[in-house]
């Protein structure tokens, strides 16, 4: 077994009989094995994290930021390795995967801060004469064992979102990475079980797909914390509409670029850039751009000339900015929709070919607007770009979409700004930049079909726990 990667429950490795293979997305090679866990392993994960709940939440606050300190310690000691892992099982160009794992040890550290902070309040309940003599103290205390379930597209940081927020809040946690990219999820749990935490507050267990529904519906789970597909969120709150469910689902992000913005270049780079990082596989990656006519010329020929300059291919080469797509099919669906989009009129003004799982960075024109590459989430690097005739109609346009998670406005008028961030109906409005920018600390989170519930650290800690007050009498 000593090839076979362990899953942990409470603390503890453990192997099940079903293999896991995990292949790179580049070539299909097998770069590493772990297993399912049985059912009866399933359970002990589940029992031990219920059975831990009341002594997690007593933990003291220096325990818990301490095993947080300690965990983004590790992730730095280990930040290589757990990069190429992240490139072998996902196919994230080495750049990135690096960027990923400093991002999930800053994580951890900032959870530990928010662990110190993190207090409850006095209010004074003497302001009518029937309650004088009495006080209410309040805590925010854990709703219960959280279930984590993460998707393939950032295997180590989407980890870190809710198992760092759950251990910051005493809120024991079990967590189900993805089937596909289990590997720097397992080797986290490693560094989890050598922190001071009792064994029952963390588990990391491979479960397969069609199991993953019983996991979802055990009552001693109260809380959901859900990152992946909009189909599969939905599954899951029309199943438990009793738990406290967050949902992190996908979106098809739009950037608008305003007749004012000066330098044209700078937008055109960041948006090649984050329509194309990770082979566009993320949930804030660009996909619509919407350009005041004024500036469409030379926006088109700065962002073709800033895609056509991004590296293509093996992510384990340092110059690759575009590495495979998760699987073959994949890039095969991307193929067909930018097709349908061909089909129905739009012009390809540079990529449109696949090679195996790689799908060259794309960039469409004419998209009508109910192709799939327009209103669904592409999650390719394919972007389109729109012109619009003045900023009323663009943001018309971003909000024309049944997801809702961020959007970028590249403008200098502070109005505009203002504008754009009181009537876009998405979960953030990153003004100057693309909508793909995040950092652990803000609220992110979608409207609409992108999901419900906010992460970033501290309001994934608000999301974990409630309100219990205590009333104090005769005083
Ligand atoms: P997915 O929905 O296929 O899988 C996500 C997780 O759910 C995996 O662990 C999977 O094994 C599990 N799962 C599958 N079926 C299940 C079921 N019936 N019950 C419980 N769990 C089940 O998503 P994916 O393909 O891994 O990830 C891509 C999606 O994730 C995209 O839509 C992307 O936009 C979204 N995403 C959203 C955010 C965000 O923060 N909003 C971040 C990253 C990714």
């Amino acid at each position: 077994m000593s090839d076979v990667t362990p899953f942990w429950i409470a603390g503890t490795p453990a192997h099940g009989q079903q293999p896991l293979e995990v292949t790179h997305p580049l070539d299909g090679t097998s770069v590493g094995r772990t297993t399912y866990a049985e059912p009866e392993q399933v359970e002990a994960a589940v029992d031990a994290a219920h059975s831990a709940r009341h002594q997690t939440a007593a933990l003291p606050v220096h325990v818990r930021s301490g095993a947080l300190d300690q965990v983004a310690r590790r992730i730095i000691a280990r930040s290589e390795e757990l990069a190429r892992l992240i490139t072998a099982e996902n196919g994230k160009p080495i750049r990135w995967a690096r960027a990923e794992v400093s991002r999930a040890a800053a994580v951890f550290r900032l959870a530990g801060e928010n662990a110190r902070t993190w207090s409850g309040e006095v209010q004074r309940l003497d302001t009518e004469s029937a309650a004088e003599g009495r006080l209410a103290y309040t805590v925010r205390v854990p709703r219960g064992p959280v279930l984590a379930i993460t998707p393939f597209n950032f295997p180590l940081n989407l980890v870190a979102h809710k198992v760092a927020p759950a251990i910051a809040v005493g809120a024991p946690v079990v967590i189900k990475p993805a089937p596909k990219t289990p590997l720097s999820a397992l080797l986290l749990g490693e560094l989890l079980a050598q922190t001071s935490l009792p064994p029952g507050a963390v588990s990391v267990i491979n479960v397969p797909d069609d199991t993953a529904p019983d996991l979802v519906a055990d009552p001693r789970l109260p809380v959901v914390s859900f990152t992946g597909s909009g189909p599969v969120g939905a599954s899951i709150r029309a199943a438990v509409p009793q738990k406290h469910v967050t949902l992190e689902l996908g979106g098809n992000a739009a950037v608008v670029v305003c007749a004012d913005w000066s330098d044209i270049s700078c937008a055109a780079d960041r948006i090649a850039t984050f329509a194309n990082y990770q082979g566009g596989q993320s949930c804030v990656g660009v996909q619509r751009v919407y350009v005041e006519r004024s500036r469409l010329h030379e926006l088109r020929s700065a962002i073709v000339a800033a895609v056509e300059s991004l590296g293509v291919g093996d992510p384990a080469d340092e110059a690759t900015h575009v590495g495979p797509l998760i699987t073959v099919e994949a890039a095969q669906r991307v193929e067909s929709w930018v097709q349908e989009a061909v089909d129905a009129g739009a012009r390809v003004l540079t990529g449109g070919r696949r090679d195996g799982s790689t799908y060259a960075p794309t960039v469409l024109e004419d998209v009508p607007v109910d192709a799939k590459v327009s209103c669904e989430e592409v999650f390719g690097p394919v972007l389109l770009i729109h012109p619009v005739d003045s900023v009323d109609e663009a943001l018309a346009l971003v909000n024309d979409s049944r997801y809702g998670l961020q959007a970028g406005v590249f403008t200098h008028d502070l109005r505009t700004a203002f504008r754009a961030h009181r009537e876009l109906e998405v979960g953030g409005v990153v003004i100057g930049d693309v909508p793909s920018y995040r950092a652990d600390q803000m609220p992110y989170g979608g409207t609409k079909d992108s999901g419900e519930g906010r992460e970033g650290v501290r309001y994934a800690m608000s999301d974990f726990t409630y309100d219990r007050v205590m009333v104090l009498t005769g005083l």
